[in-house]
């Protein structure tokens, strides 16, 4: 089976069968080439002939982030004159990973950002403006630019941030969509108002979201996707993707989940123990590269919270869906006997109308056990003002965190310790 868009919509069979094929190649070709699975079947002594499903899979070890950290070049397959591209990983939690593309992994990539700009209801008329960095080493921004010129549409390469820039490109060269990280899509709202320019008014009829969630996951808008939402008449598409997986996740005109990509990925959702979660309850993903040629993935541990939903689609794809990533396992908050994660309670803290700022934090007590301490500043200091600020949170956490009330100052001085860039709303204690 080649690489076509229709995949997705064949029977769930199909996919499968499809799907344990390309897994079978994938084992035997690390099998083959990576220094580093080659040692880990060795050293875990099983057959690799014995993995033909997808339920075989479970035997293989787990991969995780420090692995590839700690011996990045050992999952290299190919010789490096086989090497066109050397992408990089943010590197937000822990030191960087590069990771290398052949000329087939890019041809990969592109297919992969085509059939997500399928799902988002692209065509060849429309013309993306992107609002992201096309240099370094970020991998998003070159398979964007592909996946649209497979598409054949139009691409504006405006980079990221200058409202005033955008505004001017938009107007002048009708882009019909934008690809940018929502936070700077409410950023440009407010500049359109500040110099009455009528959004509703503009050609863009859609933004493709990335890098923050728009939704919860039950699929609904978030705070950040309806303050956008209220402001401007656009549709809006989540999406999910890592450099590691070299594959995204996009939601289809439904916005009921990121579809995944059956031909070129397969995910697993695991808890605590490793074992698969039900649909509906939280999971780390786990992702298997399918068809990647220079530095494909096992069992790889994301160390991303998602939930997914592999019920039927409306719109006829036979694929699983993931929800907006709930958190990142390493920030999960075991509170109380409630497990919770920073987005989720940052957007209840927004939602609050009392609460004009906030920030988490969150340690370890005597007994090892999560405490946290809400940091607000709170409209006034009214006890009016506190008693709604408990019930809100006592309804919403079932339990009330520790608060402390902070003056403007006192906030700045937690947002900014020893002169931080960016406001921190998060501070992890925990040893
Ligand atoms: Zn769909």
């Amino acid at each position: 089976m080649t690489y076509s868009p229709d995949n997705s919509f064949k029977s769930k069979d199909e996919i499968r069968a499809m799907q344990e094929k390309k897994l079978q190649e994938t084992v035997a070709y690390v099998n083959e080439h990576s220094p580093f699975y080659k040692e880990l079947f060795t050293q875990s002594r099983f057959n690799i002939k014995g993995i033909k499903t997808i339920e075989d899979l479970s035997v293989i070890p787990l991969t995780i982030k420090e692995n590839l950290q700690q011996r990045n070049n050992d999952f290299l397959c190919v010789p490096r004159n086989k090497i066109i591209e050397y992408s990089s990983t943010s590197g937000t939690l822990g030191s960087p990973v590069t990771i290398a593309l052949t000329e087939n992994d890019l041809t990969r990539l592109t297919y992969n950002e085509y059939c997500s700009f399928l799902n988002a209801g692209g065509t060849p008329d429309d013309i993306y403006q992107l609002m992201l960095t096309m240099d370094r080493q970020f991998m998003a921004g070159m398979a964007y630019y592909s996946g649209i010129r497979k598409l054949g549409a139009g691409v504006i390469r405006l980079g990221p941030g200058v409202p005033s820039l955008q505004w001017e490109t938009i107007l002048k060269l009708k882009s019909t969509a934008i690809v940018a990280v929502p936070s700077f899509i409410l950023k440009l709202i407010e500049y359109a108002k500040e110099h009455n320019i009528d959004v509703s008014r503009t050609s863009v009829k859609k933004a493709i979201c990335i890098g923050e969630n728009i939704r919860n996951t039950d699929f609904s808008l978030n705070t950040l996707g309806k303050r956008i939402t209220d402001a401007w008449d656009i549709k809006l598409y989540s999406t999910y993707a890592s450099t590691e997986m070299q594959t995204a996740f996009t939601e289809c005109s439904e916005c009921r989940g990121g579809h995944l990509q059956p031909e070129l990925l397969i995910v697993e959702l695991l808890d605590e123990m490793n074992k698969p979660v039900a649909a509906g309850q939280p999971g780390e993903v786990t992702i298997t590269t399918l068809g990647v040629e220079g530095m494909p993935l096992l069992r790889y541990k994301t160390g991303d919270i998602c939930v997914y939903d592999d019920g039927p689609c409306a719109c006829g794809r036979n694929t699983l869906r993931l929800s907006p990533v709930v958190g990142r396992k390493k920030q999960m908050i075991k509170f109380k006997g409630t497990t919770l994660y920073p987005p989720s309670l940052f957007d209840m803290l927004n939602e609050m109308e009392f609460i004009k700022d906030y920030v988490a934090e969150v340690k370890s007590n005597e007994i090892g056990m999560d405490e946290v301490t809400l940091h607000l500043l709170p409209i006034n200091t009214s006890e009016d003002t506190d008693r709604k600020i408990r019930a809100y949170l006592q309804a919403k956490l079932r339990v009330i965190p520790n608060i402390q009330y902070l003056d403007k100052e006192q906030m700045h001085k937690v947002q900014f310790p020893e002169s931080g860039r960016k406001a921190v709303k998060f501070i992890d204690r925990r040893s």
